[in-house]
């Protein structure tokens, strides 16, 4: 009845997604059934950092957003790792923060399905491309996306290169009525000092991409606004 906790941060922005720009809370979970190459958070399943995994019922955890910012948040962002392979104890985390009116938001790659996902704000269903080394099973994503209402999802997909982008093109094709982003890749999250030179040259590339292609008229192409901002720096 516990979640496996890496990470409590915060208050920061949100810097992808529908959510971009909202001021929020990071309540990050450990643990992935993927082992995407250029993963920005492979510290949350590669053990590294297993020192750190915290097993935090729900109260425990809202009572530590409380602690380290008191009132100053009305969103939390539940990340990973993957945050769908944690079941009931999730669904009482959300739960207890909707029951104050608090918005939560999940990023997930969609390779499993959980009953809460009807009850959060924002879910961002994040397919992996070809250059992450994963293979998306569509089976198991049609059947997760045909359950859930549009007005609460949408699909992200990272670009690095022309082959995700022909992915992407084929995801937004097969569910067209889903808000669809496109995401700048960062292919180097250990790189340190200012990134945004390179990632505002990869924005470029594939806002080229997206300006060309007719079939790409809907969709919204953003950088990560954070490491723009703050390169990458964790916990910020
Ligand atoms: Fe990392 Fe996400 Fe891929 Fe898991 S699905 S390995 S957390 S990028």
């Amino acid at each position: 009845m516990k979640i496996p906790v890496i990470e409590i941060f915060g208050p920061t922005m949100q810097g992808e997604g529908r959510a971009i720009g909202q001021k929020t809370m990071f309540v990050r979970t450990a643990g992935c059934d993927y082992r995407c190459h250029w993963c920005d958070s492979a510290f949350t399943w590669d053990g590294s950092e297993k020192d750190r995994i915290r097993l935090l019922d729900a109260e425990e955890i809202y009572d530590e957003l409380k602690e380290i910012v008191g009132n100053n948040f009305q969103y939390v962002t539940i990340s990973g790792g993957n945050p769908a392979l944690i079941g009931k104890p999730m669904a009482e985390f959300i739960q207890l923060l909707r029951k104050d009116n608090i918005k939560v938001g999940i990023e997930t790659q969609g390779s499993r399905w959980q009953d809460w996902f009807g009850f959060v704000d924002d879910l961002t269903i994040s397919p992996k491309p070809p250059s992450s080394g994963m293979e998306t099973d569509l089976i198991i994503l049609d059947e997760i996306i045909s359950r859930l209402p549009l007005d609460l999802l949408s699909l992200k997909v990272v670009v690095f290169d022309d082959n995700d982008f022909l992915f992407a093109k084929k995801i937004h094709k097969r569910y067209p009525d889903a808000e669809f982003f496109l995401s700048v890749g960062n292919p180097n999250p250990n790189e340190t000092g200012d990134i945004y030179p390179r990632l505002l040259k990869s924005l470029e590339w594939l806002w080229e991409k997206v300006i060309k292609d007719p079939e790409m008229n809907t969709v919204r192409a953003l950088p990560q606004l954070h490491a723009l901002v703050w390169s990458n720096k964790r916990e910020v």
